[in-house]
């Protein structure tokens, strides 16, 4: 069996396309454009790399956004001021720090600071919370990008079984809560999971959200499993991510590459959350 390759950069276009359609109906609507404001402290390149992406996608959906380049010294108190000032800001609709920040900062208190309104990250306690008890929020971008691949797909969650590797507050937690909140019934695995490749063998829909190079081999697909891949690992091979996408395309009905599945869906979510952010704030 060879599985269908799932496209994300095709199913993200798709998003972003009827975001530019949003972006000018609100602009119609109320007289203005929404605005995405990004920060970065210090000058780490792949922060920096990604960010540009971020602008490049306002940019191509007719949103406006707008950038603070800090230096590596700024201190915690410094980047709080910002975030509220933001926050207090009526023009800016989406704030997005950029993680990771330097050592003297610490992370958990700039993103409790950050409007919950205005989190597109969908990072804060508050939106974390709202997604914890199955209430509408700003959910993050790379989980609700995976729920976006499922549903495009026609991938029927009600039911599933479904594994998610990873459990961090970025993706793994959320994208198991998400998957519940569709009905799937849903394992959560870790670095402390006993029989791993046992266990994602039940999944009809696999997760992987670890940051280990092709830790997921045959032995861990189950037969016409969907199977989403949403790490991104360099190696001397290029980028591939936590599933080994050959062994696993011969047993999976369907599978994201690496890049080119879930990566472009990241910032395509972005766009519908600054959207959604400006929107609510009417
Ligand atoms: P993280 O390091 O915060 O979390 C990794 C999780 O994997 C942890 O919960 C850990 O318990 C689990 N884990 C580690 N080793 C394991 C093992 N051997 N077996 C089972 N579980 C193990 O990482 P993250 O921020 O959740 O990111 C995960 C991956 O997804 C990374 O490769 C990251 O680059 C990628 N990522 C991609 C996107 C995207 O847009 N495609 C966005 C965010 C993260």
């Amino acid at each position: 069996m060879s599985a269908r390759i799932i496209d994300g950069k095709a199913v993200a276009a798709g998003v972003r396309s009827r975001v530019a359609d949003g972006v000018a109906s609100f602009e119609a609507e109320n007289g203005r454009t929404p605005l995405l404001v990004t920060v970065i402290v210090g000058d780490d390149p792949a922060s920096e790399v990604y960010v540009k992406g971020k602008h490049r996608a306002c940019e191509e959906v007719g949103m406006r956004s707008l950038h603070h380049g800090l230096p590596a010294k700024t201190t915690e108190n410094e980047l709080l001021e910002l975030v509220r000032t933001l926050g207090e800001d009526a023009d800016v609709d989406g704030i997005l720090v950029q993680l990771p920040v330097p050592d003297q900062i610490d992370p958990d208190r700039i993103i409790a600071a950050i409007d919950p309104a205005k989190d597109v990250d969908g990072l804060t306690p508050v939106n974390a919370g709202r997604l914890a008890q199955g209430m509408p929020g700003l959910v993050s971008c790379t989980p609700s990008g995976v729920m976006e691949l499922l549903r495009h797909e026609g991938v029927d969650l009600e039911g599933a079984e479904a594994v998610v590797i990873g459990r961090s507050k970025l993706v793994g937690i959320p994208v198991a809560r998400l998957l519940l909140g569709a009905n799937a019934t849903v394992t959560s695995c870790h670095s402390r999971t006993r029989e791993l490749a046992a266990v994602c063998r039940r999944a009809d829909v696999l997760i992987a959200a670890v940051g280990v190079p092709r830790l997921l081999g045959a032995e861990a697909i189950k037969p016409g499993a969907v199977v989403i891949d949403v790490g991104i690992n360099r190696t001397d091979d290029g980028l591939v991510g936590d599933v080994d996408f050959e062994a696993a395309s011969e047993i999976a009905a369907a599978i994201t590459p690496v890049p080119g599945g879930v990566g472009p869906m990241t910032i395509a979510m972005l766009l519908v959350n600054t959207l959604a952010a400006a929107r609510a704030r009417v």
